[in-house]
């Protein structure tokens, strides 16, 4: 009977613990008054069909940009943008980059830093339900190529400034906007590197810095009906690790197993079949209390109770690549490379394996974990390339809540959170210039939509075309 008791007591007491402390952790929604609609809505849909004409495709290739492109498509913004060409535009000191700045009626504050790039990924016409360089307007959404990644943050960015010119209004205090030419090649140092550098010259710091990122996401987590603004506040590592092994090369017809490529590719399942070790770093943990205090009670109780409920939320994160991806540190091959004829074997193979490292981690954990997990002495790991996590911005402070308070604003039904972005941005390349890095894009849309990037039929709602607007002028009237 005693040992009933004491069984009882081991399970409902930190159940009891869990269900008050949920209870009073939870928060009421709130209302937030909705700023007012946007003029010349239409006009903006225009400016931003227009702006995808222009094929600004980057290239890691020297010599393969089309230069041209950028310059047309800076000639269109000066045009489609008159008083932010006449008043607002500052020379740059290197080529192909756009800055603005527009002064504050509190010209003594901190000023703040609004970024997008021009640039956009490569797309062939074949795979798509419409052209990618033309200005399609169909089934409610603007199609094509950096309609979503990231034209439209660049274009709402202009035409908030261009509407408050027009009103002869000015924004709270001094903003700049800066858009790179190369956010897309991946360590490209064209772009919002030599405007980081120019801002330095400058003797400019930034009191916040908003970048493109996580969108107000729906069907975020199962069983949360509301749709969830995902505030990116540090970005994950990334890493290029090269598997090379060299055996005897020989003849197909009297082969010598195993081959090099047998055990590339042997070295290459065995991480696939591997796990890191989970981890809950700091923008995630904030990430599940923002939503835990807002979410449906079960959901609540599993997310505000971690020192209860950590085991099972690694467990039901694990099951899903996107939130997978938020507790561990993940190793993928993408590339692998044999001999080049169909009848010999290779001398030497190689695969490429990209990792994305989590907060905290190192490349030395990794090379670490993919050797123990290869075990294999002939197959060798050299780095191609690497950048570390980035530095993690506040979750709380001034700057922080108005930007939750401005998403609230123009997203009245989103819960608004913190969280990791898995992506890398051009954001890093301001670390030195300011403490509040924050990565957001003012739209709502679901997985489906946001996989479109980088891929064939990407397109933005026209909803979200208004809604970026408003996000923006909202933005430069609160902070
Ligand atoms: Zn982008």
């Amino acid at each position: 009977m005693f040992l009933i008791f004491v069984l009882l007591a081991i399970v409902l007491i930190p159940l009891a613990i869990g269900i008050v402390r949920t209870l009073v952790l939870k928060r009421k929604h709130y209302e937030i008054p909705l700023p007012a609609p946007i003029p010349a809505t239409d006009r903006t849909i225009e400016k931003l069909q227009h702006a995808i004409t222009f094929k600004t495709v980057s290239s890691r290739e020297e010599g393969k940009t089309d230069w041209d492109q950028f310059i047309q498509f800076a000639t269109y913004l000066a045009e489609a943008f008159p008083l932010c060409e006449k008043h607002l535009k500052l020379e740059s000191q290197s080529d192909h980059n756009l800055i603005y700045r527009f002064a504050g009626e509190d010209t003594t504050a901190l000023p703040g830093l609004l970024t997008a790039h021009q640039d956009v990924v490569s797309a062939s016409d074949d795979q798509w339900t419409y052209p990618p360089f033309a200005k399609t307007l169909e089934e409610g959404y603007v199609w094509g190529r950096g309609s979503f990644d990231c034209k439209l943050q660049l274009i709402a960015i202009l035409e908030a400034f261009e509407l408050l010119l027009q009103e002869s209004k000015k924004p709270k205090r001094t903003w700049y906007a800066a858009f790179g030419c190369d956010e897309e090649v991946n360590g490209g140092n064209k772009g919002a590197t030599l405007i980081a550098e120019q801002f330095e010259r400058m003797g400019l710091t930034f009191s916040l810095l908003l970048d493109e990122g996580g969108v107000v996401s729906e069907n975020y987590i199962k069983g949360i009906n509301r749709p969830i603004a995902v505030v990116g506040v540090a970005e994950k590592g990334y890493i290029d690790t090269l598997l090379s092994c060299s055996r005897e090369a020989g003849h197909s017809s009297t082969p010598l197993m195993p081959t090099a490529l047998g055990k590339i590719a042997k070295a290459v399942t065995a991480i696939e079949s591997s796990k890191q070790e989970a981890r809950l770093t700091k923008p995630v943990q904030a990430m599940l209390r923002n939503i835990g205090e807002e979410a449906p009670f079960p959901l609540a109780f599993l997310f505000l109770n971690l020192w209860l409920t950590k085991p099972l939320i690694m467990l039901i994160f694990s099951k899903s690549p996107t939130l997978n991806a938020l507790i561990r540190t993940t190793s993928v091959p993408t590339m692998i490379e044999g001999s080049d004829k169909s009848n010999v074997i290779a001398l030497t193979s190689s695969a490429v394996i990209n990792t994305r490292l989590l907060p905290g981690d190192t490349q030395e954990q990794t090379l670490k974990h993919l050797k123990a997990v290869i075990a294999d002495e002939e197959v060798s790991l050299s780095v191609r390339r690497y950048e570390e996590p980035s530095k993690e911005s506040p979750t709380t402070g001034e700057a922080f809540d108005q930007l939750k308070a401005t998403i609230s604003q123009v997203f009245p039904e989103a819960i608004v959170t913190s969280y990791l972005m898995l992506g890398a941005t051009d954001a890093r390349k301001y670390q030195q210039l300011c403490q509040h890095i924050y990565r957001f894009t003012p739209a709502q849309m679901g997985r489906s939509e946001v996989n479109r990037m980088h891929a064939p039929d990407e397109r933005i709602h026209t909803d979200n075309v208004e809604k970026a607007v408003a996000f923006f002028l909202a933005l430069l009237k609160n902070w």
